[in-house]
């Protein structure tokens, strides 16, 4: 995938094609530049390499070999090895015609180009962008504005590649934020300025009253 600087990003790993689209590790670690490109240009080409193991060359000798009695598909799922699924993709985003030419075949298996145009909902999110941010927080994590509510995990400004990481950084900012609220009511108790506890909002599954 190339960004808004014309810099190639790569990423080696797994992706599951679903009803929708696509998803999985390899997606997730490059949907901050996905989405950015999205919202920009209302698409994000992706560049799939079907058998990162195999050179180009590599790929046109095997293409070479003589067929048989064995339908296209077969002949590529012996020769390459390609399961059902990547078989399936190229033949989605191909035309019919480079079928025939190894050359032209065995560019589209290392460089398939795949559009993406819409992130799914926030209702499906793994993780949501956006959120409060860092410089709106003190240093116990409670919010400048309105002393008293502290902030953690998904409701920050942070992204992380999936993994993992959501929810180490979710658990660490969390009790960063339990330690400051302890901070806050031990600073606080000794000072002429502390705020009643009953100006301190609480929070209702409705939302803050
Ligand atoms: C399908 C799926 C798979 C995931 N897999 C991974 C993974 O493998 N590794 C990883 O690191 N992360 C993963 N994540 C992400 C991770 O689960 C989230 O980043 C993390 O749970 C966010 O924690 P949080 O405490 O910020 O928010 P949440 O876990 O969403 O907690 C917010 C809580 O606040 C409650 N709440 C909301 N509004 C109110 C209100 N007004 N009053 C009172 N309570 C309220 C909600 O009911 C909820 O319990 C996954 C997420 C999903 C959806």
């Amino acid at each position: 995938m190339v960004d808004r600087q014309g810099r190639q990003h790569h990423q080696r790993g797994e992706c599951v094609i679903t009803e929708q689209g696509i998803e999985g590790s390899a997606i997730y670690a490059i949907s901050a530049l996905a989405r950015e490109l999205i919202n920009r240009d209302q698409r994000a080409r992706l560049i799939l390499d079907l058998l990162p193991d195999l050179n180009i060359h590599k790929i046109i000798q095997l293409l070479q070999k003589p067929r048989g009695k064995d339908s296209q598909s077969n002949f590529l799922r012996k020769q390459l090895k390609l399961p059902p699924v990547k078989l399936q993709l190229l033949r989605e985003l191909t035309s019919a015609d480079i079928w025939h030419d190894p050359a032209q075949l065995a560019h589209a298996i290392k460089s398939l180009p795949l559009e993406l145009v819409a992130t799914r909902p926030l209702a499906e999110a793994i993780s949501s962008a956006g959120g409060i941010a860092f410089t709106e927080l003190d240093h116990n994590m409670m919010l400048d504005k309105i002393p008293g509510v502290f902030c953690a995990g998904e409701m920050l400004d942070w992204e992380a590649p999936t993994g993992g990481y959501l929810l180490t950084a979710c658990f660490a900012t969390g009790r960063a934020a339990g330690q400051g609220v302890v901070n806050w009511l031990t600073e606080s108790a000794d000072s002429p300025n502390r705020l009643p506890l009953r100006s301190i909002h609480p929070i209702t599954p409705e939302g803050s009253v």
